[in-house]
Formats: C-alpha cells, sequence, structure tokens
C-alpha cells in the first residue's frame, strides 16, 4: 500500500548484497549440526562479531537443562550449544522482538557439507535458505535500520536448537518476547516468497512402562507385561484422537527373547492439536491414561515430554502484523501473500507468549532439511528491503 518514504529508499540502498552473499557462504562452511556442539560454538561466535556491529550489547546465553529418554527407558542430559542474544535500545518506546537459529538438520558425518552452485544465482549447500541465508539478510536489514536513526528497541535470539524442538531455549524466547509490540523469524519463505500463515501445534511424549519380568512357561502369571501395556496406552490415546487432535503412536521400544515376560517399554507418541484447548485435553487424557493402564496392568508408567510448539493461530494481531508486511512489500513491488501450513518453529512459541509473530521473513529458497537445498540468492536483498521497511514502518507506530 502506498509508496515508499525517503527514508525508506534510502535505507534499502544501504542494503550490501555481495556482503549478505560472503556471510551466507561463510556460515554455510560451518557445520552446525545441533548435536555439534564444536560447530554451534563456532557458528556462534561468528554470529556475536558480525552483530558486534549493531549497538547495544551482545552475549551468549548457557542452554537451558533439557532430558531425552532412551530405548531402555533411561533418562539422560541433553547437551546444546549458547544462544546469542542481543539486546538493543531497552529504554526505547517500541520494542520489537527478531529471531532465528543457528543449528541446522545436517549432522558433522553428513555427506552434505560444502557449497555448490546450482545455476547462476542459485546456492546449494546446507543451511543456506535455513537459515544462514536468513540470519544474513535479518542482520543487514537491521544495520539499515541503525543507519537511519530510527529510535527502535529490540532483541535478537539465535537459538542453537530449534531443529531439534527448542527444548533448551524455549524459556531465554518467552523471556525475550515479553514487552515486545511484534516478532521477526527469519525462516525461509517459500520459493515464490508465500509466507507462512497459521500453523498446527506438536507435543511429543516419552511414556515408561516398567512391568515385571518373568519366565513366559514356567510362571507367566508372576510377569507383568510392559509390552503389552504400553499397547494399550497407544490404544487408548489413539481412540480419542479428533479431526482437532491428532493422536500418532509412532513406536514402541523395549521387550526381549520370546521366553521372557517383558519388563520395559517405551512408548513415543505425537499430539497435533488445534489449539490451547486440544492441549489441556490431550494433557488431561495422558494422565488419566497412564493412571489407569498402570492400575489395570499393574505396571509403573512415567510420562516424559509435553507440548513444546503450541498452535499459532492467526488472530487479529496477527493479523494486523501479516498486513503490514504485505503492505510493505506492496510498496516494494513485492506481492506477498500467506498460507497456512502444519510445520512449526519458533513462531508457534513467540504467538503462545500473545506477541504477534511473522515467522518467514527469512529468504526465499527449497528443498529444505535435504541435500538439495537452495537459496535463491536474489531474495537475500529483496527481503531484507521488506525487513527493514516493515521495520522502519514498526518503528513509526505502525502498530501502535
Ligand atoms: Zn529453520
Amino acid at each position: 500500500m502506498g509508496e515508499l518514504t525517503r527514508g525508506e529508499r534510502a535505507a534499502i540502498e544501504r542494503l550490501d548484497a555481495a556482503r549478505m552473499l560472503a556471510r551466507v557462504e561463510r556460515w554455510a562452511a560451518i557445520n552446525s549440526g545441533t548435536r555439534h556442539l564444536a560447530g554451534c560454538a563456532a557458528m556462534a561466535d561468528a554470529l556475536a562479531d558480525a552483530f558486534a556491529d549493531l549497538p547495544g550489547t551482545v552475549t551468549l546465553v548457557d542452554p537451558a537443562a533439557a532430558e531425552s529418554v532412551a530405548a531402555d527407558g533411561s533418562v539422560t542430559a541433553l547437551e546444546h550449544g549458547r544462544h546469542l542474544r542481543v539486546t538493543v535500545r531497552p529504554e526505547a518506546r517500541v520494542q520489537l522482538l527478531l529471531t532465528g537459529h543457528l543449528d541446522t538438520v545436517y549432522p558433522v558425518d553428513h555427506p552434505f557439507q560444502t557449497l555448490t552452485w546450482c545455476e547462476p544465482g542459485v546456492l546449494n549447500g546446507p543451511g543456506v535458505a535455513d537459515m544462514k541465508g536468513g540470519l544474513a539478510l535479518m542482520l543487514e536489514a537491521l544495520l539499515a535500520v541503525e543507519a537511519s536513526g530510527a529510535d527502535l528497541g529490540y532483541e535478537v535470539i539465535v537459538n542453537s536448537d530449534e531443529e531439534t524442538g527448542s527444548f533448551s531455549s524455549a524459556a531465554l524466547l518467552a523471556d525475550a518476547a515479553r514487552g515486545k509490540v511484534a516478532a521477526l523469524t527469519y525462516e525461509p519463505a517459500l520459493p515464490d516468497g508465500t509466507l507462512a500463515g497459521a500453523r498446527g501445534g506438536t507435543g511429543n511424549f516419552s511414556i515408561v512402562v516398567r512391568g515385571r519380568a518373568a519366565h513366559a512357561g514356567r510362571n507367566p502369571g508372576d510377569g507383568r507385561n510392559a509390552i503389552v501395556a504400553a499397547s494399550a496406552l497407544a490404544l487408548r490415546l489413539h481412540a480419542a484422537r479428533t479431526p482437532r487432535l491428532a493422536v500418532n503412536p509412532a513406536r514402541i521400544d523395549g521387550g526381549g527373547p520370546n521366553n521372557v515376560v517383558p519388563d520395559l517399554a517405551v512408548l513415543r507418541v505425537n499430539f497435533r492439536p488445534a489449539d490451547a484447548a486440544e492441549i489441556a485435553r490431550a494433557q488431561a487424557l495422558v494422565a488419566q491414561a497412564a493412571a489407569e493402564v498402570a492400575a489395570v496392568h499393574e505396571v509403573e508408567v512415567t510420562v516424559h515430554g509435553g507440548f513444546n510448539r503450541p498452535p499459532k493461530p492467526i488472530d487479529p494481531g496477527a493479523a494486523r502484523l501479516f498486513a503490514l508486511v504485505r503492505d510493505s512489500g506492496a510498496a516494494l513491488g513485492q506481492p506477498i501473500a500467506w498460507r497456512d501450513t502444519g510445520g512449526v518453529c519458533d513462531g508457534n512459541n513467540i504467538a503462545a507468549c500473545g506477541v504477534p509473530v511473522v515467522d518467514t521473513m527469512g529468504a526465499r529458497g527449497g528443498a529444505i532439511h535435504s541435500a538439495d537445498e537452495f537459496l535463491i540468492v536474489d531474495s537475500l536483498h529483496e527481503r531484507a528491503a521488506l525487513s527493514a521497511v516493515t521495520m522502519l514502518r514498526i518503528a513509526g507506530g505502525a502498530l501502535a
């Protein structure tokens, strides 16, 4: 809607496409698979260096404790890398949150480690779209906004564990979201620039069932079969599914030789709730089913996990932010549309804090999470311009 102002035009002229591409190439050469702690540390250091060009404070925040449940039912601490936090002008009237992740889905021993040009302007490489390209253009947009002298306060959070569910950064994101008028997250947009609109939510549980072992022929009555109890639990949970709450018992670990009543099983189950009420329903369902199965089968049931990604609806606040991004795009000659998706990301968690978020402000690209991942290089400048104009308008009170 409308035209660009002179200030917006001046900010766009400051965007440096070559600098963005150089950063993407440098950052994509660092393997930062979520579990590769040395790589995540190197990437965090590189980001801390680059983001130090902004005013304000740059810190690396220790990850919060997170756990994983092994197939033998044991619970171990899960190590993560540090997260980047940048705080600029916390006293300013308008406060914005910008988020991204430094991790990728490619482990250090994955064959996909290098950059290749598919054709001029299309770069193939690990994390080029998801989301080292997004981080490069976020920083470039911020530098342009800074040069324009806008009175905008903001925090940047770049976490190291988004690809595995943000378990060690969820509290940090929630803390940073507090008091923010809006959030922009730099997940890649679709190749044609379409944004993700509403997102579903997801929750993952590992339910450990401990029974009692016995000889399958000599004294089976003394045993308490953990596999049977876990199966009963899977059936109960699955029977409670509705169009608004998908329930997927995905796996049962445990069991052993045919002549032993198994004393251990771990049921893995995924839920896809449509809204917060369905999360509450699912939590009650898990608690009730666990208690009933424990009583009926005389086993011990321990529930691990939870709803780490709440659903992200398009509420009136989000609709206003989407309209602002669309209008900023229109002024730049970029038609911007959005479409609902079943995928999840940190945008889900930010929305759950009551802060409107557009979570696909990153580069245009595709085939993410595969060795064909590509970045459309021209989109770095294009999307940095979209971000810069959106931020300037937010600074100017567009959401007030
Ligand atoms: Zn991502």
